[in-house]
């Protein structure tokens, strides 16, 4: 972890919680698999894991290819969670236990709400553009929603704020009095930003969230100070806005939300509170039960790993 600018005092607790002022700190990717296809994990990361609701974030791409399917993830199960794609280039198609199926394109929000527990399947169409470029994002679900039944949704109309500068398309959550038509179940924030050539853009926050923003392609700064490709800048709380300015152009996802007040446990493909509920979703993906099969898929079930719980954000 290095910081960007000088942080709060107390950097040491804002490295397991939420921060209670403003900070600019960069968490690196590290390079992860996602079925066959090699991805940037932003979150979690062992100082940040939790920004707001969303635990967890993966980068993917630009890449182009000839033959093969390079997005490719067989049947697997989810609880406690909502899963957000979003792309930038290329297409996903994205099926599911309750018969959804949604051809994903640029711009558009595919949200699955894992609730008591769902399986899906993530994959390039035969019939694609040659291209992928995105991001896959978790939600953890508050307790109040993490037991209802699964949903799926597809979006493909979202709001879009202009601003000075810019412009933000609201994936979920709100900004400045625009609401992502997904469903939302705390208060939250996921947009993609859009900073024009030669311009600097004063993006609007709430004062007691947290937020972070990744670049996606461009180049950028925060507050005057040039970021990173494929690292994870952290803003901390008490701003009510940010400024961000580009040479060339940029894009940009913002998560953010209000500091999320369960201590949740994160395993595998799992969100849940105890190792117990970890444990018993596992039994239940491993014995078929709970998690229906995906009718319009006809490959395997991913098997769970061995389970070796790891706590997010202990109390
Ligand atoms: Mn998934």
């Amino acid at each position: 972890m290095s910081n960007l600018l000088p942080t709060a005092e107390n950097a040491d607790r804002c490295a397991a919680e939420s921060c209670p002022a403003p900070a600019v700190e960069a968490y690196p990717a590290r390079i992860a698999e996602l079925g066959s296809l090699k991805i940037r994990r932003l979150l979690p990361v062992r100082q940040r894991r939790v920004i707001g609701p969303w635990c967890f974030l993966d980068r993917y791409g630009p890449l182009s290819f000839v033959d093969g399917r390079p997005m490719d993830v067989a049947a697997h199960p989810h609880i406690g969670l909502q899963t957000v794609s979003w792309l930038l280039s290329g297409e996903i198609v994205h099926d599911d236990s309750l018969g959804s199926e949604a051809l994903i394109r640029p711009g558009e929000l595919s949200l699955m709400t894992a609730g008591r527990g769902i399986t899906h399947t993530e994959q390039t169409p035969m019939k694609n553009t040659g291209t992928l470029n995105g991001v896959q994002l978790w939600v953890a679900l508050p307790d109040s929603a993490r037991h209802t039944a699964p949903s799926y949704e597809h979006r493909r109309h979202l709001p879009q704020v202009e601003l000075s500068g810019g412009i933000a398309t609201v994936i979920l959550g709100d900004m400045a009095s625009q609401r992502s038509p997904g469903s939302a179940f705390s208060s939250m924030i996921g947009a993609e930003l859009r900073v024009h050539a030669g311009e600097m853009l004063t993006l609007p926050l709430h004062l007691l969230s947290e937020h972070a923003i990744l670049l996606l392609d461009g180049d950028m700064a925060i507050e005057r100070q040039p970021v990173e490709l494929d690292t994870l800048y952290y803003l901390g709380t008490h701003r009510d806005e940010i400024a961000l300015s580009s040479r060339t152009g940029a894009r940009a996802l913002l998560v953010g939300g209000e500091p999320f007040a369960e201590t949740i446990l994160m395993w595998w493909n799992f969100v849940a509170r105890t190792p117990e509920e970890i444990a018993a979703a596992r039994v239940a993906w491993e014995g078929h039960a709970v998690f229906p099969d995906v009718p319009a898929w006809h490959g395997g079930r991913i098997p769970a790993p061995a389970f070796i719980p790891r706590p997010v954000r202990p109390v």
